[in-house]
């Protein structure tokens, strides 16, 4: 057993070696650097002083030496234990000093006690210290330290790079934990590498499936990665890149669902960046990105899942209830109407008995499908129960026009029968259906009240009904004239009458408006203005107006071959007729017979034609070259720009009734005729002015410069029979002399 004194600034490496040597049975003491180590040996006079060599306050060689000096300690055996003694020279100067043995730091437990034992034994007398070698001592010295600064420096900066890699980890995890959506994670995460990875450039592919390539995904920092990912095979391990001039970059595969799914690239500013620890965390990092695509693809599979119904892929009724919600908010805030409709299949529970579940399955998915057909884009279509649907109107102006238009469609879609399994089922629809705001103004008040009249539908004959009851009346109406009406064009009901247009310089005839009339056993006489919009509706307008247009020409052929001379007629046209593909086919096959100049002309109203310039132009166009001549209905009424005006191929302005009706009035009506008037002149139109009913109209408009009139003043709209005689010589001149008067 011996004394034995262990200098080390290292308290860890002190109490490890004073544990060992405790164990070997030794006594053992310690010191923290030279200095205390000398006080401690002179006052216990140890055996052996154990020391590392780079100490604060005074290194192991000044120990060595002052230890020898003393002759108190001047038997003291030194060892020196330390981590930095590459040197030969470093060795020669410690037995210079008296050391007995330098042992290398680590060295393992035997080697020590062995080193120990060792010097212990072989103790001789007092050792010499050479002289002179002070400052050998001191560039020895120099050389340690600087190796040791060195080396500290290469693991400070090795600590340093890890510990940003860890930091990137750590916030790129904290990131995942708070959880968004893909392509937000993504950006973030390259964010994320260059900020705190102090990466120059990072970047995420992602594999697409179809064409097996890197997609770039996302990026941050300095340059492009996407030749690079364009090159990259999508493989199952991270391959390091190193280049000379623009340092390394790693390529790490995210694996999803153990396929890889795409590819994060970290640039270094530095080649040989990517070493062992630096990859661990790295492979750890990707892992971790690799979780958070998989989780979110998962959630976004579980979201959907959560809010659509698997069988029909439609929206189910938390979805709804929730774009029921949407609708309302937008419509309250544009001041518009919305509805909610719920559906019923009658009688789905006999389909599923008589024909199986899997034929009521297929018949529910196509009936999801025939209902998302008629409703609008716009709109929501969603199955809420077993064979309940239901459809979120969004947004719309009119609401007898909206619901209306969708009880026909719906009624179509439904029209045919369906095919399931080789077996052709009718199926009918029941609907209730409650309107925002007049029904209700939130989202719980607007179900139930559609949920009410379903069942009101259900229990009575009607197959759809409205919440409110004005509304059953309002469409009850229009349902009931929409059949007369068709059972009008069908029995023949529908007839025109004409109304002449003078020239009002002259009092001549100019030409004759053709005007759509029904007299219905029934109700009379309807006026167009009732009539009208609801073929236009109804997509009814398109067979009227085609009758229109053959019936004015079989006119005009009749009164030609009684020999009576006939002006120009002029059909309305709807927009509907307008934006039909096959319009002008069908407007050249009404007139065929009328030879090559065929009087033919059509009225459109101003706004359609703005609707779609290009497309009117070029229809406009096509038929002018017939010989067609085209009028702007209704003028003034419209938004039509000048430069709409110039750009159009008409021929005619007709002046609203509504200005003519107020030019009596001094000011703007006034000053709005006498605009038009010379604006359709410079355009090189001719210009009519529509409801002309005094001798004070016809004077004023005669001075303004107008061409026509039109209106009661002159005529009436007569039946055809009657128009016989307005084309008399003798009409003609009590006209003229009409008119010569006012
Ligand atoms: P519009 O083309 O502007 O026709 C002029 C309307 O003013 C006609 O009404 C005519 O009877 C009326 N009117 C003419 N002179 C006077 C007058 O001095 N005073 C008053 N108060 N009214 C006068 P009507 O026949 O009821 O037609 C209304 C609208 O229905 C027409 O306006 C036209 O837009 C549309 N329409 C009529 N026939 C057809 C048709 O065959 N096809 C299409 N698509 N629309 C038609
Ligand atoms: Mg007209
Ligand atoms: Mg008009």
């Amino acid at each position: 057993m011996a004394t034995i004194l262990v200098a080390d600034d290292n308290r860890a490496n002190r109490e490890a070696l004073a544990a060992l040597l405790e164990t070997a049975g030794h006594r053992v003491l310690s010191a923290a650097d030279g200095s205390e180590a000398l006080e401690r040996a002179r006052e216990h006079r140890p055996e052996l002083v154990i020391s590392d060599v780079l100490m604060p306050e005074m290194d192991g060689y000044e120990l060595a030496r002052r230890l020898q000096l003393d002759p108190a300690t001047a038997a003291t055996a030194v060892l020196f234990y330390t981590a930095y003694f590459g040197t030969r020279e470093a060795k020669d100067l410690a037995l210079a000093h008296g050391v007995a043995r330098v042992l290398v730091k680590p060295s393992d437990n035997d080697a020590i006690l062995a080193a120990v034992e060792e010097v212990l034994s072989s103790r001789a007398g007092p050792r010499v210290v050479s002289s002179g070698l002070d400052r050998e001592h001191l560039r020895v010295m120099v050389d340690q330290l600087l190796d040791k600064t060195g080396a500290l420096e290469a693991q400070q900066r090795r600590v340093q790079r890890l510990n940003r890699t860890l930091a990137m980890l750590s916030a790129v995890n904290a990131l995942i934990v708070r959880g968004s959506e893909q392509q937000a994670l993504l950006e973030e995460a390259c964010r994320i590498a260059v900020e705190k990875g102090g990466f120059r450039l990072a970047a995420v592919g992602l594999l697409e499936p179809v064409s097996g390539a890197m997609a770039p995904a996302a990026a941050a920092g300095e340059g492009s990665a996407e030749r690079d990912l364009a090159r990259l095979k999508p493989g199952a391990r991270a391959v390091i890149w190193n280049d000379a001039e623009s340092g390394s970059f790693v390529a790490l595969p995210l694996i999803v669902g153990g396929a890889t799914a795409g590819v994060l690239l970290l640039y270094a500013r530095v080649r040989d960046f990517f070493d062992e620890e630096e990859m661990r965390l790295l492979q750890e990092l990707a892992g971790d990105v690799s979780f958070a695509l998989h989780h979110l693809e998962q959630k976004a599979r579980m979201d959907y899942l959560a809010y659509h119904d698997s069988l029909t892929d439609l929206p189910n009724r938390s979805l709804f209830i929730d774009r029921i919600g949407q609708a309302l908010s937008a419509a309250r805030r544009e001041k518009r109407f919305a509805a909610a409709v719920f559906l019923d299949v009658e009688r789905f529970r006999m389909v599923n008995e008589t024909f199986g579940r899997k034929a009521g399955d297929e018949l529910l998915r196509q009936v999801g499908a025939r209902l998302r057909e008629a409703a609008r884009e716009e709109d929501t279509v969603a199955r809420i129960g077993a064979d309940h649907f239901a459809i979120a109107v969004a947004g719309f102006d009119h609401p007898g026009e909206t619901t209306h238009w969708l009880i026909e469609r719906l009624g179509a879609a439904f029209a045919r029968p369906f095919l399931v399994d080789g077996v052709e089922l009718v199926v009918m629809l029941k609907a209730g259906i409650a309107v925002f705001p007049t029904d209700g103004e939130s989202t719980e008040a607007l179900c139930a009240h559609a949920e009410s009249a379903l069942k009101h539908a259900k229990d009575g004959a009607q197959r759809y009904l409205f919440y409110a009851p004005e509304m059953n009346a309002r469409v009850a109406e229009a349902l009931a004239m929409e059949n007369r009406l068709r059972r009008a064009i069908d029995d023949g009901l529908l007839s025109l009458h004409y109304q002449p247009k003078i020239d009002v310089q002259s009092g001549a005839l100019a030409g004759l408006e053709a005007l759509i009339r029904w007299n219905d056993p029934e109700l009379g006489a309807v006026p167009p203005a009732k009539f009208v919009s609801l073929m236009e509706e109804t997509g009814m307008i398109l067979a009227a107006g085609n009758w229109a247009l053959r019936r004015a020409a079989a006119d005009m052929r009749r009164w030609q071959a009684a020999g009576l001379e006939v002006p120009r007629i002029s059909v309305n046209i709807s927009a509907i007729q307008l934006r039909q593909k096959d319009f002008v086919d069908s407007v050249l096959q009404a007139i065929a017979g009328l030879g090559r100049r065929p009087l033919l002309d059509l009225e459109i109203t101003e706004s359609v034609l703005v609707d779609d310039i290009e497309e009117s132009t070029r229809k406009l166009q096509t038929l002018r070259r017939a010989g067609i001549e085209v009028s702007v209905d209704d003028f003034g009424t419209g938004y039509c720009s000048l430069g709409y005006l110039a750009r159009l191929p008409v021929d005619t302005l007709k002046i609203d009734r509504s200005f003519v009706v107020r030019m009596g009035e001094a000011g703007t009506p006034r000053n709005i005729v006498a605009m038009i008037v010379s604006l359709a002149h410079t355009l090189g139109l001719k210009v009519i002015a529509e409801g002309v009913e005094h001798d004070a109209q016809v004077r004023l408009l005669r001075s303004l410069g107008c061409d026509q009139i039109q209106g009661f003043y002159v005529s009436q709209p007569v039946p055809a029979d009657k128009v016989e005689s307005l084309l008399g010589p003798g009409a003609q001149d009590s006209l003229q002399r009409r008119m010569a008067a006012a």
